[in-house]
This record gives C-alpha cells, structure tokens and sequence, in this order.
C-alpha cells in the first residue's frame, strides 16, 4: 500500500476556488442548484474518489446484503420498510443531482485539503489491500510515526489527517471526509458540508454521528467532532481559507445525547442495532402512509398499484388533513361528501368519480377573455 503524500500537489492543483466553478464568486453553490452548476456530465459514476464506491460494494461475507452506509440509515429512520428495500434491492441509479453533489464534495474537499492539511494522506488499496484495510492501516501508520506527540493545540495544517479514509464496523459502513490526528491515539471526525450552514440549522447531526460511531466502534479513539460548511460571506477578494467555516460540535455529538441515540439498543427506532436488524429481516416491515411515499421510490409497489387514484393526487392537503383521511380511505372516489375538501380538490374528485377532466368555471371564463384580448390586439397590429 502507498499514501498519496507524492500526489498531494497535483490533488491541491484541483483543489482551488476555480474548481469550485463560480461563476459569481458571491454566490456559492448550493447542493441541489443546479441553476448555477456547470455540471461535468462525462463524469461517470463517483468521479474521482474510490471511497464512494467503496461504500456501496456488497461485502462477500454478508449473505451479498450489502453494508449499511449512512444514506441506508437515513433511509431506514424515515420509513423501515424503504431501507429493508433499499438493501435488499441495491441503490437507485445516480441522478444528475448526485453527480453533481459528489462533484462538489470532491471538490470542497480538495481545496480543504490543500488549503489545511499539507501532512494529509488519503488511502491507496492495492492487489493486496482493499479501501478499508488501507484506511486502517493508516490509522495505525499515523499513530506509529507520531508517538508520544500532541496535536491538540495546533494549527490544523500541522496535524496528520486522513481524508476520504473508510471504516467498516459489522455490517456499518462510512466514510470519514477527515479523520485528523490529536495525538495520544486521539482521532477527530470532520465532515465537509457543501451547503452554506452549519449542522443544527438544517441537517441532523446524525450524519456527522454516523462516521464518528463506525470509527469509534472499529476500536479507534474519536474524541471530537467538527463540521466545515461554505462561508456566506465570503467574497472573491477575500483569502481562499476564508472559503471555509468551521464549528466545533464536539459536545453535541458527544455530550448532547447525539451518538447516543446511534449506540442505542435494538429497540430505540434511531439506534444503529435497530437498523441493521430489521434491514436483515428474512420479510420487508409493513407499509407506512404518509405524504412522503408519493416521492419515494417505492411507492408504485407499496400503494399506487393497488389504487385508482389515490389520495396522493390531492392537491397541497395538508398533513393533518392527510392523517385524518387516510383513516377513512385511501381512494379518492371513497371520499365521504362528510370530509370537508377545498374547491380544487372537489374538482379532482369529481373528475376522478366522472372519469373526465373538470374546468373551473371561472378558470374557464378567464381563458376565453385572455384569449379575447390576444385575438383582438393582434388584429390592431
Ligand atoms: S412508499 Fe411509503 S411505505 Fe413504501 S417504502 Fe416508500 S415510504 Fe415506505
């Protein structure tokens, strides 16, 4: 196995402000902007990072289930029978949304490293060790040659890191952006975030939790936790570190109940034991009802197929109105004339119960006068 010490210059090239492809150097992109991406669309796949792949390869010794990655746990904590799914029938096919995350993660996190971390390494597997051992093996490598050193007070720049390193605990599988070095056998987790917020202000922590757990239970000592996310501030005249932000989230992951949660036993709904047993299970958990099936991939097997028109294709009803009717029916031509709807969807439902496509009135009288005025201003042109 080799470290990419050798390499970090050419990795530092791509990792600059120009990489980043802003256009308006005010505006940083945003995941899920694609307005403003320039996205690679010859990139195939996870461009550039193995440790992407790593994490969604089936593991030969696992029944071919594959490993539970963090996307997986998230999954499964939104609805137990979608992760069950998820596992048992492989991941979805990469949208460019994706791609164009991925793309911006590389990136944020090269210049990261560029920028932060000179002493960094990032694992190289070879014939005869794969991602995960060579991730390990730099853990063992960085505490070998460090012995007896505190990095604690230092500037990150004079701290070893591995970046991109991946760990597998069971059946758990994560990749850590960072894992930086303490000193003393003391390891941090850093998660680059590619949006201009801190976690708590939109994202659960959990996905900072989810590395730090795997990597606390491969027997390796994480003692803090740390997030980067872009500045909104920043500004192109600014220096490129100010790019970046950072928040110490130590406490709350450790202290504030966070990983906690994840080490909980079998029977806490968020725990990681809980997870992975009823992702295991021989049969799928039941079906959930909620407004979110209609954009899960699932949701043609779990619902709409046994349904006419289901209660799905109201139109903005909402949530408590959803769980009050979902009590009553799942189809709309099942609605009682007692469950009060607004006027737009009474016109579904009537439509639906017609068979044929109903016009508001007024709609109606609006198109003809529009359509009145454009016939009659052309005429005086
Ligand atoms: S459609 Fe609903 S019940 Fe089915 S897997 Fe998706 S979220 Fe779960």
């Amino acid at each position: 196995m080799e470290s990419d010490e050798d390499q970090h210059g050419s990795e530092a090239l791509e990792g600059s402000l120009s990489a980043l492809q802003l256009e308006d150097t005010t505006e940083i992109e945003e995941v899920g902007d694609l307005s403003t991406s320039q996205l690679d669309t010859s990139a195939v796949g996870y461009p550039h990072d193995q440790s992407f792949q790593v994490l969604e390869l089936p593991r030969g010794d696992l029944d071919s289930l594959p490993p539970i990655s963090r996307s997986l746990y998230e999954e499964t904590t939104e609805c137990e029978r979608k992760g069950w799914e998820r596992r048992h029938q492989g991941q979805e096919e990469q949208t460019d949304d994706d791609r164009w995350t991925f793309e911006q993660e590389n990136k944020r996190q090269a210049l990261y490293r560029a920028l932060f971390y000179p002493r960094s390494v990032i694992p190289k597997p070879d014939d005869d060790v794969d991602y995960i051992r060579a991730s390990e093996l730099l853990v063992e490598k960085i505490e070998e040659e460090n012995r007896g050193q505190s990095f604690r007070d230092c500037e990150t720049s004079e701290r070893p890191a591995i970046f991109h390193g991946v760990f597998m605990h069971e059946d758990v599988c994560s990749r850590a952006d960072v894992l930086e070095y303490f000193g003393n056998g003391e390891w941090g987790v850093v998660k680059i975030k590619t949006s201009k917020t801190s976690f708590g202000d939109n994202d659960a922590y959990e996905s900072l939790a989810f590395p730090v757990y795997v990597v606390k239970h491969c027997g390796i000592k994480v003692t803090k936790a740390a997030a980067v996310y872009a500045n909104r501030d920043f500004q192109i005249q600014m220096n490129e570190a100010a790019f970046f932000k950072r928040d110490d989230l130590t406490d709350v992951i450790f202290r504030g109940g966070v990983l906690q949660v994840l080490e909980g036993d079998q029977n806490a709904p968020k725990s990681i034991a809980h997870v992975q047993s009823v992702t295991s299970r021989a049969e799928p958990p039941p079906k959930i009802v909620v407004p979110s099936c209609k954009n899960c991939s699932f949701f043609q097997d779990c619902h709409a197929r046994k349904l006419r028109h289901s209660i799905w294709e109201l139109i903005r009803l909402r949530p408590e109105r959803f769980e009050e009717l979902k009590k009553i029916t799942l189809e709309i031509e099942e609605i009682p004339s007692s469950f009060k709807l607004s006027q737009t969807n009474m016109i579904v439902k009537q439509s639906v119960i017609t068979n044929s496509p109903q016009i508001k009135e007024q709609q109606l009288q609006e198109v003809t006068f529009n359509a009145s005025v454009t016939t009659l201003s052309s005429s005086f042109s």
